[in-house]
């Protein structure tokens, strides 16, 4: 079984100002794809050789599960954007998040904290768990809540490459942004 690279849903230039044209080419032509290159080389031969990326991202280790992990976390995180997104959520994961943050803004504001505070690279998540509380996630590196039991639903990455060629050291800019293409049509299809 070998993985290839999904195509993006929309333009390349579509997310500008947000995300550009020249990020999306490098983050999704260049990142995203040697993560799936790297992955097809390891998996010949392992345990994981027939596996789903699922089965990859719980139980993996090393090399596979950093590949597999990134291959699965950049599909979700591209996917969540649109350049005509709704933007707030209605219907149940509207309801639940007002439950679990007090309020969307107050929501917004928690992720964009625990987004721009995590150390090094790494992805904030939001993400439910198994009683439909939701919570918020900072994840090093490749790590994916899946490994611990839990949903995801929103994902943005805080690797340096995600925003270094747009806001260069201001990763905070990013996330401020980052709430006009996210497109919470995608999200409540995830619930
Ligand atoms: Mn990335």
């Amino acid at each position: 079984m070998s993985f290839e690279l999904p195509l993006l849903p929309y333009a390349k230039d579509a997310l500008e100002p947000v995300i550009s044209e020249k990020t999306l080419e490098f983050h999704h032509g260049k990142h995203h794809q040697a993560y799936v290159t790297n992955l097809n080389k390891l998996l010949p031969g392992s345990e994981f050789e027939n596996a789903d990326l699922e089965t990859i991202i719980k139980k993996g280790r090393g090399g596979i599960f950093n590949n597999g992990a990134q291959v699965w976390n950049h599909t979700f995180y591209f996917e969540s954007f649109s350049p005509d997104p709704k933007k707030a959520p209605e219907g149940k994961l509207g309801a639940l998040i007002n439950r679990d943050f007090g309020s969307l803004n107050q929501f917004k504001g928690a992720f964009e904290k625990a987004a721009a505070t995590i150390f090094g690279s790494g992805w904030a998540w939001l993400a439910m768990d198994e009683n439909e509380k939701l919570t918020i996630v900072q994840a090093s590196n490749a790590d994916n809540p899946l490994r611990n039991g839990l949903k995801p639903l929103v994902t943005a990455d805080v690797w340096e490459h995600a925003y270094y060629l747009d806001y260069q050291n201001k990763r905070p800019e990013y996330l401020g942004g980052f709430w006009n293409i996210l497109d919470w049509q995608v999200i409540e299809g995830r619930l």
